[in-house]
């Protein structure tokens, strides 16, 4: 079957999928506290879910990555990993997942014994209060647990951080050492103009160059030729021995190498996080019962694909998008 090649002569490997757009946490970035949520009907089935992996699979997808809204609230979720993993060592190489930490306690193990080996857990601060503040929600110790249970079950752990200019700049330091410290790499993000959310987001953007040229001050950085297929660029932290990753889409271009594409938990295909651009892929799923539609459907997708995306930082206080990062999935 033709692998999935974009006009810009990109092959698409990666897919994101966005299981729900739920959450147990309401981080003021990413969510308003009264966010409302898509009626179930418009959700894909985890059979339709498991039927588009498969798809994209045959076409070249080695890597899986399930993200939401918090993917943990899905019910039936280890169900479909379980199902997904069918594919690994024939074609699949990775299925990984993105969660909150909130209800890894509980998951840990299962996620493993699905075939699951490494998890990205979002934390933004160590701070009981400053975590309740971002997450809206008091679940620090929840989520220190569920890191704790993915650590004994085996699971590989890379920690997210959204940089925020007046909650969390001041204890980044603390939360890279904190993380090295246990063998975890950790990445930091700035924030994305994505969706509509309650707070004005130029007030929190924090910029990661800035992050970056202070930290040159107290440790020695080195550039790592690590690439991930993403927007993600890393250094070893000599002082610490860990890796530290920078998610800069509004300061530094990344998407000349980008090989991933998103699909939202209502069966649209993403082609590019900073843009509208996108193809429904559920009408042809529930009304084709071949598979030849579906495939025609990704392949006039993917020939829309945008060369990179058009974030700007004057436009921050207005969303690039209207979709919210919780829909497609970070
Ligand atoms: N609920 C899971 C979690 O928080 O890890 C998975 C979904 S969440 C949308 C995926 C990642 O996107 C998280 O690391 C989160 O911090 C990040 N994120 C959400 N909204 C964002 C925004 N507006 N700008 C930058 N990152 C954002
Ligand atoms: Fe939920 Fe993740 Fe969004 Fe926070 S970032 S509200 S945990 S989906």
């Amino acid at each position: 079957m033709n692998p999935l090649i974009d006009p810009f002569g990109r092959a698409i490997t990666y897919l994101r999928v966005s299981v729900t757009d739920r959450c147990d946490l309401r981080c003021v970035y990413c969510m308003s506290e009264r966010m409302r949520f898509l009626p179930r009907a418009e959700l894909l089935t985890l059979e339709e879910l498991d039927r588009l992996c498969a798809v994209f699979v045959a076409r070249g997808v080695r890597r899986l990555r399930f993200t939401g809204g918090e993917p943990l609230v899905r019910r039936g979720f280890l169900d479909l990993l379980h199902n997904v993993g069918r594919h690994l060592g024939r074609g699949l190489d990775e299925i990984t997942v993105t969660t909150n930490g909130v209800q890894l306690a509980e998951f840990a193990e299962p996620l493993f014994a699905a075939g699951v080996r490494r998890v990205n857990v979002s934390l933004d601060s160590l701070d009981p209060t400053t975590f309740a503040r971002i997450a809206r929600r008091d679940r620090l110790s929840q989520v220190l647990d569920g890191i704790a249970a993915a650590q004994r079950a085996g699971l590989r752990i890379k920690i997210n951080t959204v940089a925020l200019k007046h909650d969390n700049a001041h204890e980044i330091p603390d939360l890279v050492k904190w993380a090295h410290g246990q063998g975890f790499d950790i990445t930091l993000i700035e924030t994305m103009p994505l969706g509509e959310i309650d707070e004005d987001r130029t007030d929190q953007f924090l910029s990661l160059t800035r992050v970056r040229e202070d930290m040159t001050s107290y440790w020695r950085l080195t550039d790592l030729p690590d690439r991930t297929g993403g927007p993600a660029r890393y250094v070893r932290v000599e002082d610490t021995g860990g890796r530290l990753g920078f998610i800069t889409p509004l300061t530094h271009n990344f998407c000349e190498g980008c090989s991933r594409v998103r699909l939202t938990c209502a069966g649209r295909l993403y082609l590019c996080l900073g843009h509208e651009t996108s193809v429904d892929l559920r009408a042809p799923l529930r009304e084709a019962a071949d598979e030849e539609t579906l495939h025609a459907a990704i392949d006039a997708a993917i020939a829309l694909r945008p060369k990179g995306h058009d974030f700007q930082i004057e436009r921050l206080k207005t969303p690039a998008t209207v979709r919210h990062m919780s829909v497609t999935g970070g």
